[in-house]
């Protein structure tokens, strides 16, 4: 594992074009280490003007990428996952620094769903098939999946790698350019890939990483006219902004939003792999995902024993340096976002909830100038703003049921609708429940799976669309329907 960042000197410029260049106004954007909020890099800024070329760079090559073969562009893509798979730890050690996600995450998972990610999308490539419709006698219509265009990709900064992937893959698959906007708290790991990209061959122009603020080049590149699609994952209130901006030209859009995912148990379930996977469900990654399960609604006869044991190991989590291959849990992304979580630890207790553990930032003095909190856990009631409202950290509410009648109500007691939960034993009850769950995703006795091959995304206040598995080519294509008139004695409307 590489001990720094600086060595070769980390690509810090706008990717337009296939070269490195600066913003044309020289802006930077500060990157902060949230371990410490020690600078780790500053990065180009792009504005309206940087954000014009780099547009103009994906328009010019779409000609080239979208008539390539598309095998050719799946071995490209392919080219590109070895090249990540092959800078593992340097990418692992960028990440690690630039998010406060555990080495060990980073090293173990990030890094090769990316990988996971880039080659399903390069398998995919050429087996984007069109059909053939059996319409009236006399004509042959067949419908192609044509790639929609240039693409604008914004990605958020709690998974900044891994999303990447996510929306990078298809888009390249189908045969779309793109213009990707990183968040501004988190752009490192995404130059990495640009350079990669540049190594493997991609041409120029094909890929566009423009590093930015959200409300300047986020905002311009979803109100740009010559952008033919917004793929946003972000905030609710970002992704309404983006529906706004997108009138303009009408253009498509694919909203990845938050979630507030109910996970519940019952009590008939196996409790360790419930307490373990709940765990999972809300303290990786500092809680910072949209799937995670954020709300525990616990049957009441399991709850005291649950609890007892789900606190015991949330107690247990070693908190501390990111870098620390023994770290499981980091500091969160930014001191913005820490203040933002200890905000609704006093929410929780103004409105009657109470903290059970955590609701603070850690003891020890070496974290002391990081943006730590630790793991949290409040019981509440499920009308509380603790169980309606994206904490997105560390913190997960605790709500008892007593009847399976209430639980449908309960679990979708929220404005959103990504991804929850549920733990039995009873299979029937496992389906009728998952069936009654307004969500995209429903996890049985697991949570948090997720894979290139399966669709990934939600309903209500959790946007639309799908990421990932066959469906997002359908985010990433249009259908084009020709008809060919294969009768020459057809009846024509007006004879003369
Ligand atoms: P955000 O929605 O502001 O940022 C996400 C991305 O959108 C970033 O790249 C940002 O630069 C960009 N952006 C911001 N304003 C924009 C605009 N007007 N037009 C276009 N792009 C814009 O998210 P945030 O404020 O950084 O985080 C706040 C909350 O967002 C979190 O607490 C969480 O609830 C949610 N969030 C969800 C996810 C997710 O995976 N669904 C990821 C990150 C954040």
């Amino acid at each position: 594992m590489p001990d720094s960042i600086a060595t070769p000197p980390l690509e810090t410029r706008l990717f337009i074009g296939g070269e490195f260049v600066p913003a044309i106004d020289g802006g930077t954007i500060e990157v902060l280490n949230p371990h410490d909020n020690s600078v780790l890099a500053n990065v180009s800024e792009a504005r309206a003007v940087d954000i014009d070329r780099a547009v103009a760079a994906a328009r010019k090559a779409f000609p080239i990428w979208s008539k390539m073969s598309p095998s050719d562009r799946g071995r490209l893509i392919y080219k590109l996952a070895d090249a990540i798979e092959a800078d593992r730890d340097r990418l692992a050690l960028i990440e690690t620094l630039d998010t406060g996600h555990p080495i060990r995450d980073t090293h173990n998972l990030d890094i090769l769903r990316t990988v996971q990610t880039f080659r399903y999308f390069g398998g995919i490539a050429d087996k984007v098939e069109g059909s053939v419709k059996p319409v009236d006698a006399g004509f042959l219509n067949y419908v192609m999946r044509v790639p929609v265009g240039v693409v604008g990709l914004v990605v958020p900064w709690n998974f900044p790698l891994m999303f990447t992937s996510w929306k990078m893959g298809p888009a390249l698959a189908a045969g779309n350019t793109l213009v990707l906007k990183q968040a501004e708290l988190t752009p490192l790991s995404t130059l990495r890939v640009a350079e990669l990209a540049a190594e493997v061959g991609f041409p120029p122009g094909v890929i566009n990483i423009v590093p930015g603020y959200g409300h300047i080049a986020g905002q311009y590149l979803a109100e740009h006219d010559d952008v033919d699609k917004i793929a946003f994952t972000g905030s609710t209130a970002t992704g309404r902004k983006i529906v706004q901006a997108s009138a303009g030209n009408l253009k498509r859009v694919q909203l990845e939003l938050g979630g507030k995912g109910a996970n519940i148990v019952f009590d008939d379930a196996n409790l360790t792999a419930a307490v373990n996977g709940a765990a999972f469900a809300i303290f990786h990654n500092q809680g910072q995902a949209c799937i995670a399960g954020s709300r525990l609604i616990l049957h009441e006869r399991i709850a005291d024993r649950f609890l007892s044991d789900f606190i015991a190991l949330a107690k247990s989590i070693r908190v501390g340096n990111p870098t620390d291959p023994n770290t499981e849990m980091g500091p969160l992304t930014s001191r913005q976002h820490q203040e933002r979580v200890l905000s609704y630890c006093k929410i929780a207790e103004e409105e009657g909830g109470e903290i059970l553990l955590g609701g603070k930032i850690p003891d020890d003095p070496a974290l002391a100038n990081g943006c730590y909190v630790l793991p949290t856990v409040v019981r509440a009631g499920l009308d509380h703003r603790v169980c309606k409202e994206e904490v997105f950290g560390p913190f997960v509410s605790v709500t008892i049921f007593k009847d399976e009648d209430d639980i449908a109500a309960m679990a979708n007691a929220t404005p959103y609708g990504l991804g929850g939960g549920l733990w039995t034993n009873d299979l029937n009850r496992a389906h009728r429940v998952a069936g009654a769950m307004q969500t995209g995703m429903v996890w049985i006795n697991c949570y948090k799976r997720f894979h290139p091959g399966s669709p990934f995304g939600g309903v209500k206040d959790s946007g639309y669309g799908r990421e990932m598995g066959f469906e997002t080519m359908h985010e990433y294509t249009e259908a084009k329907s020709v008809w060919v008139n294969v009768d020459a004695n057809l009846p024509a409307f007006y004879k003369r």
